[in-house]
C-alpha cells in the first residue's frame, strides 16, 4: 500500500474576521513548535481573512485553502473570485464541491468539474467534496451517488498529480451535525472511491491520492477514523475553529 502523509484541513465556513484570523493562528504557531506534527496542516478562512492567514503562516508547515473559485479565469462575475486571484495572494489548496455549496448556491457536478480543471489550471491542489445525503443512504443509493460525483467531477480531467489532488468524502448527514460515520462505514466508501478512481485515472493516480473523511469529526474520534487504511486525514468544519480541538485533531492524526 502506498504511504500517505494524512492531511488535517480546517474548512472555517463563513467564521473569523482577519483579527480572529491572526489570533488563531499566533496561538496555532506556538502550539505546533512544540512538536513535530505527523499531517501536513490546512486551513480554509473565508476570503476576505486568506492574506492575513497567508502572512501569519509564512515560514510555517501551516497551508492556506481557498473555499471555492469561480471556473473562468476573469471575466464579468460580479462578486466572484477566480484561481489565479487564489493562486497569486497565496493560497495552495481549494475546496471545491462542498455540500452546502451544492445545497445553497446550486453547483452541480458539472460546476464541479469546471471549477477542479481551474484549480488544477492556476496550480492548485483541489480539495474536491462529495458524499451523499441522509435520504440517498436510507434510500441505499450511498454507493451510485458518490460514483456519480466522482465521475462526473474527475471524468474529464487529464492526468492529475495525484500528490496535488485530494478527495474529501462528507457523507452530509454527518455534517455539523455530531453523527460521525462509523470507521467502518467510512472505510467502506472510502475503499470504494479508491477503487472507482483506479478506473478512472490509473492505479497509481489511486493508490497516490489523499481521501479526507469529513463531517463531525473531532479529536476524540479522529485516530479510530484515520486508522483506517483508506483514510487519510480529515476535513474539520466545527471542530477547526478552536486552537484547542484543532491541536487536538493534529496530534491525533
Ligand atoms: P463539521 O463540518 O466538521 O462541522 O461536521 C465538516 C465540513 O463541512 O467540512
Amino acid at each position: 500500500m502506498a504511504n500517505r502523509t494524512s492531511i488535517i484541513a480546517g474548512n472555517w465556513k463563513m467564521h473569523k474576521t482577519s483579527s480572529e484570523t491572526r489570533s488563531f493562528l499566533e496561538a496555532l504557531k506556538s502550539a505546533i513548535a512544540d512538536f513535530e506534527p505527523n499531517c501536513e496542516i490546512v486551513v480554509a478562512p473565508p476570503f476576505t481573512s486568506i492574506a492575513t492567514a497567508v502572512a501569519e503562516t509564512d515560514g510555517t508547515r501551516i497551508r492556506v485553502a481557498a473555499q471555492n473559485l469561480h471556473w473562468e479565469d476573469r471575466g464579468a462575475f460580479t462578486g466572484e473570485v477566480s484561481g489565479p486571484m487564489v493562486k497569486e495572494i497565496g493560497c495552495s489548496h481549494v475546496i471545491i464541491g462542498h455540500s452546502e455549496r451544492r445545497q445553497y448556491f446550486g453547483e452541480t457536478d458539472e460546476s464541479v468539474n469546471r471549477k477542479i480543471q481551474a484549480a488544477m489550471r492556476s496550480g492548485l491542489v483541489p480539495i474536491f467534496c462529495l458524499g451523499e445525503t441522509l435520504e440517498e443512504r436510507e434510500a441505499g443509493k450511498t454507493f451510485d451517488v458518490v460514483k456519480r460525483q466522482l465521475i462526473e467531477g474527475i471524468g474529464k480531467i487529464e492526468s492529475p498529480d495525484p500528490d496535488r489532488f485530494v478527495i474529501a468524502y462528507e457523507p452530509v448527514w454527518a455534517i455539523g451535525t455530531g453523527k460521525t460515520a462509523t470507521p467502518q462505514q467510512a472505510q467502506e466508501v472510502h475503499e470504494f472511491l479508491r477503487t472507482e478512481s483506479a478506473k478512472i485515472l490509473g492505479q497509481d493516480f489511486s493508490d497516490r491520492t489523499r481521501i479526507l473523511y469529513g463531517g463531525s469529526v473531532k479529536p476524540d474520534n479522529t485516530r479510530s477514523l484515520l486508522n483506517q487504511p483508506d483514510i487519510d486525514g480529515g476535513l474539520v468544519g466545527g471542530a477547526s475553529l478552536t486552537v484547542q480541538d484543532f491541536l487536538g485533531i493534529i496530534k491525533e492524526a
